[in-house]
């Protein structure tokens, strides 16, 4: 057993560390403020081949496996969760979608501009009523021809604004329930197609969460993603590697937040001594280096599962599930050791705290995860 990273990965940190230091920390506080999605950035990002991590070449990807996928969206995120998710919702849910289930004509067409970062994805199954139960899927497509008549809206759809392509779920066929549900892509501009309300958010405000409507949107069945009524069952397979993501990005935002007060704590003075001297603090930095480290092991496991082929469903529930839960304990700990000016925007601590809560909700919460990992342990399917 070796849990060296290659020379190779080792490269893939360092360059996201120097980008993340360079291009967005300077900017953290500006774009959570401004509330709105730097598309300039995500430009820059494709330069960098972020937005096409694990796809091959040929597709225009950067070829780099899921480990490096996993560091750079931890790399990311240790500076701006925000960007973090963006990032992971446009490679492992969007791009992943059309990579593992379009066809030729599909990958050719959305895929590549998606990997170089000429587009921004999205990846609409989330409804209104149809949350963690998203096989509940409201949203219809009718058979026309060769066409599909879709009528129906999402919700919470990570870039449901500035997304150039989307990847929607709705029912084809209402008698098959779950069996029944069929994946589109939709190019933006698409008649009947429009973003809905953007949602005013506690955090990870630089990400755009918007509602996705679609009225009498006419699809020709060409834009179908995979095989008709096989939608929902290759969702699961897609949220299972994107629950990988948003376990690096968790992580990434607990080692944010563990950093900011350990260098705090070794500089802040009280009662004449650091108040890293006390053992109340040194309690808590114990608790977030472990926590941290254990986070980043699960991620990096499930990240090499899911480079070699092996199932990830119990391995990133469990990396997502306990990554989610650091950050939220991490960034509170943090705005803890920082007192007041924990409480203030002169600190990041602040900002993990808010961003790091969406780690336990999105991409299932930590109530599913627990329910996916009981289901898998318990032997059932
Ligand atoms: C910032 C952000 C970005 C997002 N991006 C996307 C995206 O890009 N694409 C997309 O499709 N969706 C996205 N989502 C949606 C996200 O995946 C859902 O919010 C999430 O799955 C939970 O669904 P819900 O909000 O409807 O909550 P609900 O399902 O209504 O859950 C409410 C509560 O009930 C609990 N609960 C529900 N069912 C059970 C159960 N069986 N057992 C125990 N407890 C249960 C939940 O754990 C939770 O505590 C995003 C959400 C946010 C906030």
């Amino acid at each position: 057993m070796n849990f060296d990273l290659t020379d190779d990965q080792i490269l893939t940190r360092q360059t996201a560390r120097d980008f993340a230091e360079k291009e967005i920390r300077p900017f953290v506080r500006k774009m959570d403020e401004a509330g709105k999605f730097p598309r300039d950035l995500f430009r820059k990002l494709g330069e960098m081949g972020f937005l096409g991590v694990f796809f091959p070449p040929e597709y225009d990807g950067a070829g780099l496996s899921i480990v490096d996928y996993a560091i750079i969206i931890e790399e990311l995120a240790r500076v701006d969760g925000s960007i973090g998710l963006g990032v992971a919702a446009h490679n492992s849910l969007c791009a992943n979608h059309i990579f593992t289930f379009g066809d030729e004509d599909q990958r050719q067409k959305y895929l590549r501009p998606l990997a170089r970062g000429d587009f921004i994805g999205a990846w609409s199954l989330t409804e209104p009523t149809a949350g963690s139960d998203a096989g509940g899927t409201r949203t219809r497509a009718v058979k026309d021809g060769d066409h599909f008549i879709v009528n129906g809206s999402k919700t919470f759809t990570t870039h449901g604004a500035t997304g150039d392509v989307c990847v929607i779920f709705a029912v084809t066929d209402p008698s098959k329930e779950k069996h029944g549900i069929s994946a589109f892509a939709i190019e933006k501009g698409t008649p009947g197609f429009k973003p809905g309300k953007i949602e005013d958010k506690l955090g990870m405000r630089a990400s755009e969460t918007a509602e996705v409507l679609m009225q009498d949107c006419r699809l020709h069945r060409s834009q179908m993603l995979g095989r008709e009524g096989e939608g929902f069952v290759n969702a699961l397979q897609i949220l299972d590697g994107g629950r990988l993501g948003i376990a690096a990005l968790g992580l990434g935002m607990a080692q944010g937040a563990y950093e900011t007060a350990l260098a705090y704590a070794k500089q802040r003075e009280q009662f004449g001594v650091p108040i890293a001297s006390f053992q109340a603090v040194q309690n808590m930095l114990a608790d977030m280096a472990v926590d941290v480290e254990a986070s980043r092991w699960l991620t990096y496991r499930s990240a090499w599962m899911k480079q070699n082929g092996l199932s990830v469903t119990l391995a990133s529930a469990m990396a997502k599930l306990r990554a989610s839960e650091t950050a939220v304990r991490t960034a509170d700990r943090a705005v803890q050791i920082l007192g007041g000016y924990g409480y203030t925007k002169d600190f990041p601590a602040e900002k993990f705290y808010r961003d790091a809560k969406l780690c336990t909700i999105g991409e299932g919460t930590s109530e599913i995860q627990r329910l996916v990992i009981a289901r898998q342990v318990l032997g059932g399917s």
